[in-house]
């Protein structure tokens, strides 16, 4: 079942790199992954860069004029379609942008920003109803972790994230313990997978046993060359979502190998 799902590994820049600099980034980005893949012979992954929606239009003028194999898309959006929403950003603008994902619900958009599952699920709508794939983000904290178990939280932030969604969207999850991110300690192999395991179930219980077939599942927190192919090796994990290791080209196309 795994084999049909093309793993994504997704760099979260977060608020990292400026336009000028993510020209640069990417340019070399698709140099190396080319490099790699030549050497290799590699069908790699698909490779996605979220950057600063001030981005946003240099990453698509560069891919576009280039060809670049490497897609992209914004790390957040409005829930809104337009109007009186200083400083939002709308799916609309970010889908004429070319931007094929959008982060939503973020462990840094909920706990910074307030986000709540009621507002991740309207999010998850709009992105949909953009043609933008959502990334809908989940994961709990060290204290989650001690009073409710593993699992508990994350599927409940799934489950609300999913309400109100139907038919066979595409979208993609990406679990990502919050004590995991970026505090170098990354999840074991064995612990990520059993989230992600109980996360494909609750898919097939939202939307379908085929959904949740397609649905690629990403891990997130403290992912480097050193421990991606081991994540890779579980059944459940598609992919990852990853944030200080993006930034550095040479171990991001790593990782985008799972080398
Ligand atoms: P990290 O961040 O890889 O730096 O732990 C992951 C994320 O926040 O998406």
């Amino acid at each position: 079942a795994k084999l049909k799902r093309v793993p994504l590994i997704a760099g979260n820049w977060k608020m990292n790199l400026d336009h000028l600099q993510s020209i640069a980034f990417v340019q070399k980005l698709a140099w190396t992954l080319k490099d790699a893949n030549h050497d290799f012979g590699v069908d790699g992954a698909e490779v996605a860069v979220f950057p600063p929606f001030t981005d946003l239009r240099s990453v698509q003028t560069l891919i576009a004029a280039d060809k670049l194999d490497v897609r992209f898309g914004g790390q957040d959006l409005s829930e809104h379609e337009s109007g009186a929403y200083t400083g939002e950003i709308s799916g609309a603008f970010l889908s004429s942008l070319d931007c094929r994902y959008v982060l939503v619900g973020h462990s840094e958009r909920r706990t910074m920003h307030g986000e709540t599952d009621e507002q991740l699920s309207r999010k998850v709508s709009a992105a949909l109803t953009h043609g933008l794939v959502p990334v809908l983000c989940v994961g709990e904290t060290a204290d989650d972790l001690e009073q409710h178990g593993p699992s508990a939280v994350p599927v409940a932030q799934l489950k609300a994230g999913l309400v109100g969604i139907s038919g066979s969207p595409e979208i993609v999850v990406a679990y990502e313990p919050v004590w995991a991110i970026g505090s170098g300690k990354a999840a074991t192999p064995e612990q990520a997978e059993q989230v992600a395991a109980r996360l494909r179930e609750t898919l097939a219980e939202v939307l379908g046993d085929d959904v949740a077939a397609a649905t690629r599942i990403l891990y997130g927190g403290s992912v480097k060359s050193a421990n991606i192919a081991s994540l890779m090796r579980e059944p459940n994990i598609d992919g990852a979502l990853v944030g200080g290791a993006s930034l550095d080209v040479a171990e991001f196309a790593s990782i985008s190998r799972f080398s």
